[in-house]
Protein backbone atom coordinates (compact mmCIF):
# COMPACT_ATOMS: atom_id res chain seq x y z
CA UNK A 1 0.00 0.00 0.00
CA UNK A 2 1.46 3.76 -0.53
CA UNK A 3 2.34 5.71 1.75
CA UNK A 4 -0.11 8.52 1.35
CA UNK A 5 -2.80 6.23 0.99
CA UNK A 6 -2.22 5.08 4.44
CA UNK A 7 -2.06 8.32 5.73
CA UNK A 8 -5.60 9.44 3.98
CA UNK A 9 -6.82 6.12 5.51
CA UNK A 10 -5.61 7.41 9.03
CA UNK A 11 -6.59 10.40 7.93
CA UNK A 12 -10.28 9.20 7.98
CA UNK A 13 -9.91 7.01 10.74
CA UNK A 14 -9.13 10.01 13.01
CA UNK A 15 -11.73 12.16 11.00
CA UNK A 16 -14.48 9.97 12.04
CA UNK A 17 -13.26 9.78 15.55
CA UNK A 18 -13.93 13.49 16.14
CA UNK A 19 -16.59 14.14 13.91
CA UNK A 20 -19.68 12.34 15.31
CA UNK A 21 -22.48 11.03 12.69
CA UNK A 22 -24.70 13.22 10.78
CA UNK A 23 -27.05 13.68 8.22
CA UNK A 24 -24.96 14.69 4.89
CA UNK A 25 -27.19 16.93 3.92
CA UNK A 26 -29.03 19.09 7.01
CA UNK A 27 -26.44 17.49 9.49
CA UNK A 28 -28.82 16.65 12.23
CA UNK A 29 -27.09 13.90 14.22
CA UNK A 30 -27.31 10.31 14.59
CA UNK A 31 -27.40 8.66 10.73
CA UNK A 32 -25.63 9.36 7.57
CA UNK A 33 -29.26 10.31 5.93
CA UNK A 34 -31.71 11.30 7.75
CA UNK A 35 -35.18 10.26 7.52
CA UNK A 36 -36.84 13.78 5.84
CA UNK A 37 -33.79 13.79 3.42
CA UNK A 38 -34.12 10.52 2.31
CA UNK A 39 -37.31 11.77 1.17
CA UNK A 40 -36.79 14.60 -0.50
CA UNK A 41 -34.23 12.28 -3.01
CA UNK A 42 -35.50 11.85 -6.13
CA UNK A 43 -35.64 8.85 -7.86
CA UNK A 44 -34.76 8.78 -11.70
CA UNK A 45 -37.63 8.86 -13.83
CA UNK A 46 -36.62 8.25 -17.39
CA UNK A 47 -34.03 5.59 -17.92
CA UNK A 48 -32.06 5.35 -20.71
CA UNK A 49 -30.14 2.37 -22.91
CA UNK A 50 -27.01 2.06 -21.10
CA UNK A 51 -24.57 2.25 -24.41
CA UNK A 52 -25.66 5.33 -26.15
CA UNK A 53 -27.87 7.24 -23.23
CA UNK A 54 -30.72 7.65 -25.23
CA UNK A 55 -33.49 7.12 -23.36
CA UNK A 56 -35.22 3.83 -23.24
CA UNK A 57 -38.59 1.97 -21.51
CA UNK A 58 -36.99 0.07 -18.44
CA UNK A 59 -33.34 0.69 -19.30
CA UNK A 60 -33.10 -1.92 -21.70
CA UNK A 61 -30.64 -1.53 -24.69
CA UNK A 62 -32.02 0.06 -27.35
CA UNK A 63 -32.52 -1.60 -30.78
CA UNK A 64 -29.58 0.11 -32.55
CA UNK A 65 -26.90 -1.03 -29.85
CA UNK A 66 -28.23 -4.64 -30.11
CA UNK A 67 -24.75 -5.78 -30.98
CA UNK A 68 -22.79 -3.43 -29.02
CA UNK A 69 -23.16 -5.07 -25.72
CA UNK A 70 -24.33 -8.06 -24.04
CA UNK A 71 -26.02 -6.17 -20.95
CA UNK A 72 -29.40 -6.43 -21.39
CA UNK A 73 -30.35 -3.23 -19.75
CA UNK A 74 -29.79 -0.97 -16.52
CA UNK A 75 -32.01 0.77 -14.28
CA UNK A 76 -30.41 3.48 -11.99
CA UNK A 77 -32.41 4.89 -8.89
CA UNK A 78 -30.99 8.09 -9.49
CA UNK A 79 -29.24 10.89 -10.86
CA UNK A 80 -25.90 11.30 -10.00
CA UNK A 81 -25.10 14.46 -10.97
CA UNK A 82 -27.15 17.24 -12.46
CA UNK A 83 -26.05 20.06 -13.91
CA UNK A 84 -27.14 23.48 -11.66
CA UNK A 85 -28.85 26.38 -13.01
CA UNK A 86 -26.68 29.57 -13.80
CA UNK A 87 -25.30 30.83 -10.21
CA UNK A 88 -27.06 27.49 -7.68
CA UNK A 89 -24.51 26.45 -6.26
CA UNK A 90 -26.13 22.58 -5.62
CA UNK A 91 -27.25 19.90 -7.80
CA UNK A 92 -30.27 18.40 -7.06
CA UNK A 93 -29.11 15.29 -6.02
CA UNK A 94 -26.22 16.54 -4.06
CA UNK A 95 -26.53 14.32 -1.56
CA UNK A 96 -26.71 11.02 -3.58
CA UNK A 97 -23.57 12.34 -4.92
CA UNK A 98 -22.28 12.71 -1.94
CA UNK A 99 -23.62 9.57 -0.53
CA UNK A 100 -21.49 7.53 -2.70
CA UNK A 101 -18.80 9.38 -2.32
CA UNK A 102 -18.33 8.69 1.65
CA UNK A 103 -19.58 5.46 1.64
CA UNK A 104 -16.75 4.77 -1.42
CA UNK A 105 -13.41 7.01 -0.33
CA UNK A 106 -14.29 8.04 3.63
CA UNK A 107 -15.31 3.97 3.93
CA UNK A 108 -18.64 4.70 5.73
CA UNK A 109 -19.90 1.06 5.48
CA UNK A 110 -23.49 1.78 6.89
CA UNK A 111 -24.36 4.35 4.02
CA UNK A 112 -24.73 0.89 2.10
CA UNK A 113 -28.51 0.80 3.61
CA UNK A 114 -30.23 3.98 2.49
CA UNK A 115 -28.33 3.29 -0.91
CA UNK A 116 -29.87 0.22 -1.13
CA UNK A 117 -32.89 1.45 -0.25
CA UNK A 118 -33.24 3.73 -2.94
CA UNK A 119 -32.34 0.56 -5.77
CA UNK A 120 -35.31 -1.06 -4.16
CA UNK A 121 -37.57 1.95 -4.16
CA UNK A 122 -36.37 2.29 -8.17
CA UNK A 123 -36.94 -1.54 -8.33
CA UNK A 124 -39.89 -2.72 -6.49
CA UNK A 125 -42.39 -1.28 -9.27
CA UNK A 126 -39.83 -1.94 -12.29
CA UNK A 127 -40.48 -4.95 -14.81
CA UNK A 128 -37.92 -6.37 -17.25
CA UNK A 129 -40.22 -5.65 -20.49
CA UNK A 130 -41.36 -8.93 -22.42
CA UNK A 131 -44.20 -8.44 -25.25
CA UNK A 132 -45.68 -11.92 -24.18
CA UNK A 133 -45.06 -11.59 -20.19
CA UNK A 134 -43.41 -8.45 -18.12
CA UNK A 135 -41.30 -9.90 -15.41
CA UNK A 136 -41.12 -8.42 -12.09
CA UNK A 137 -38.28 -7.25 -10.50
CA UNK A 138 -38.08 -9.43 -7.41
CA UNK A 139 -39.63 -11.40 -5.20
CA UNK A 140 -37.96 -14.41 -7.25
CA UNK A 141 -41.28 -16.45 -7.69
CA UNK A 142 -40.52 -18.32 -10.98
CA UNK A 143 -36.95 -18.78 -9.04
CA UNK A 144 -35.10 -17.26 -12.10
CA UNK A 145 -33.41 -14.69 -10.75
CA UNK A 146 -29.94 -14.06 -8.90
CA UNK A 147 -28.58 -10.99 -7.14
CA UNK A 148 -24.35 -10.87 -8.03
CA UNK A 149 -22.10 -8.00 -7.19
CA UNK A 150 -18.98 -6.73 -9.22
CA UNK A 151 -16.25 -8.04 -8.11
CA UNK A 152 -12.39 -6.19 -6.90
CA UNK A 153 -9.66 -7.48 -7.83
CA UNK A 154 -8.74 -9.60 -4.53
CA UNK A 155 -5.69 -7.03 -4.37
CA UNK A 156 -7.88 -3.87 -4.14
CA UNK A 157 -10.38 -5.55 -1.89
CA UNK A 158 -7.79 -5.72 0.46
CA UNK A 159 -6.49 -2.17 0.36
CA UNK A 160 -10.62 -1.58 0.98
CA UNK A 161 -11.44 -3.59 3.20
CA UNK A 162 -15.24 -4.01 1.68
CA UNK A 163 -16.10 -4.33 -1.92
CA UNK A 164 -19.01 -1.69 -2.09
CA UNK A 165 -21.05 -3.45 -4.61
CA UNK A 166 -21.24 -6.70 -2.49
CA UNK A 167 -22.69 -4.54 0.16
CA UNK A 168 -25.07 -2.68 -1.83
CA UNK A 169 -25.63 -6.03 -3.63
CA UNK A 170 -26.54 -8.06 0.16
CA UNK A 171 -28.69 -5.08 0.89
CA UNK A 172 -30.61 -5.01 -2.14
CA UNK A 173 -31.24 -9.08 -2.07
CA UNK A 174 -32.15 -9.38 1.43
CA UNK A 175 -34.91 -5.88 0.75
CA UNK A 176 -36.23 -7.66 -2.87
CA UNK A 177 -36.22 -11.21 -1.00
CA UNK A 178 -33.75 -12.61 -4.26
CA UNK A 179 -30.58 -15.08 -3.58
CA UNK A 180 -27.17 -13.67 -3.69
CA UNK A 181 -24.45 -14.92 -5.72
CA UNK A 182 -20.65 -13.88 -5.14
CA UNK A 183 -18.72 -16.65 -5.58
CA UNK A 184 -19.20 -17.54 -9.23
CA UNK A 185 -17.88 -14.01 -11.22
CA UNK A 186 -13.93 -12.88 -10.59
CA UNK A 187 -12.08 -10.03 -11.43
CA UNK A 188 -8.57 -11.52 -12.52
CA UNK A 189 -7.15 -8.13 -13.98
CA UNK A 190 -6.00 -5.67 -11.40
CA UNK A 191 -6.63 -2.63 -14.04
CA UNK A 192 -6.58 1.26 -13.17
CA UNK A 193 -10.28 2.70 -11.40
CA UNK A 194 -11.98 3.40 -14.43
CA UNK A 195 -12.82 6.77 -12.99
CA UNK A 196 -9.08 8.25 -13.45
CA UNK A 197 -9.78 7.38 -17.17
CA UNK A 198 -11.97 9.88 -19.22
CA UNK A 199 -11.12 8.88 -21.98
CA UNK A 200 -14.09 6.36 -23.66
CA UNK A 201 -12.31 4.06 -26.08
CA UNK A 202 -9.42 3.98 -23.73
CA UNK A 203 -12.25 2.65 -20.87
CA UNK A 204 -13.58 -0.10 -22.99
CA UNK A 205 -9.63 -1.16 -23.24
CA UNK A 206 -8.88 -1.19 -19.84
CA UNK A 207 -11.55 -3.23 -18.35
CA UNK A 208 -11.93 -5.51 -21.37
CA UNK A 209 -11.25 -8.98 -20.37
CA UNK A 210 -11.25 -8.23 -16.53
CA UNK A 211 -13.54 -10.59 -15.66
CA UNK A 212 -13.41 -14.30 -15.39
CA UNK A 213 -16.83 -16.71 -14.79
CA UNK A 214 -17.03 -19.92 -13.56
CA UNK A 215 -19.24 -22.58 -15.30
CA UNK A 216 -21.92 -22.50 -12.69
CA UNK A 217 -25.25 -24.49 -12.42
CA UNK A 218 -26.58 -21.17 -10.43
CA UNK A 219 -26.26 -19.32 -13.18
CA UNK A 220 -28.02 -21.80 -15.83
CA UNK A 221 -30.67 -19.68 -16.97
CA UNK A 222 -30.52 -16.93 -14.72
CA UNK A 223 -31.91 -13.26 -15.02
CA UNK A 224 -29.20 -11.63 -13.31
CA UNK A 225 -29.01 -8.22 -11.57
CA UNK A 226 -25.96 -7.21 -11.60
CA UNK A 227 -25.22 -4.60 -8.78
CA UNK A 228 -22.51 -1.91 -8.31
CA UNK A 229 -22.34 2.12 -7.39
CA UNK A 230 -22.09 4.01 -10.12
CA UNK A 231 -22.32 3.45 -14.13
CA UNK A 232 -20.74 5.73 -16.83
CA UNK A 233 -20.12 4.15 -19.62
CA UNK A 234 -21.05 0.37 -18.56
CA UNK A 235 -18.18 -0.58 -19.52
CA UNK A 236 -17.58 -2.73 -16.41
CA UNK A 237 -21.25 -3.98 -16.44
CA UNK A 238 -20.92 -4.97 -20.28
CA UNK A 239 -17.11 -7.30 -19.12
CA UNK A 240 -18.96 -8.78 -16.69
CA UNK A 241 -21.83 -9.67 -18.60
CA UNK A 242 -19.92 -11.21 -21.25
CA UNK A 243 -18.72 -13.66 -18.81
CA UNK A 244 -21.92 -14.32 -17.33
CA UNK A 245 -23.51 -15.10 -20.55
CA UNK A 246 -20.25 -16.96 -21.32
CA UNK A 247 -21.17 -18.96 -18.36
CA UNK A 248 -24.91 -19.55 -19.12
CA UNK A 249 -26.94 -16.73 -17.88
CA UNK A 250 -29.69 -15.94 -20.03
CA UNK A 251 -30.10 -11.89 -19.11
CA UNK A 252 -28.16 -9.44 -17.16
CA UNK A 253 -29.93 -6.59 -16.37
CA UNK A 254 -27.44 -3.70 -14.24
CA UNK A 255 -28.93 -2.04 -10.93
CA UNK A 256 -27.31 0.93 -9.72
CA UNK A 257 -27.28 3.73 -7.72
CA UNK A 258 -26.83 6.14 -10.23
CA UNK A 259 -25.82 7.16 -13.10
CA UNK A 260 -22.45 9.08 -13.61
ZN1 LIG B 1 -31.04 15.40 6.93
ZN1 LIG C 1 -28.58 2.48 -27.33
Amino acid sequence: MAANLILAKIGTFILDIIFPIQCLSCSKEGEWICKECFKKIELLKKQACPICGNESKGGARCFNCRNKSELDGVISAAAYWKPAAAGAKETKNGLVKEAIHVFKYRFVKDLSKPLAELMREQLKNRQIFRKEKPIPFGPDIENDKIVIPVPLHPKRLRWRGFNQAELLAKNLAKRLDLPLENSVLARTKNNIPQVEIKDRKERMENIKGAFDCAESPKLKNKIVILVDDVCTTAGTLSECAKALKNSGAREVWGAVVARG
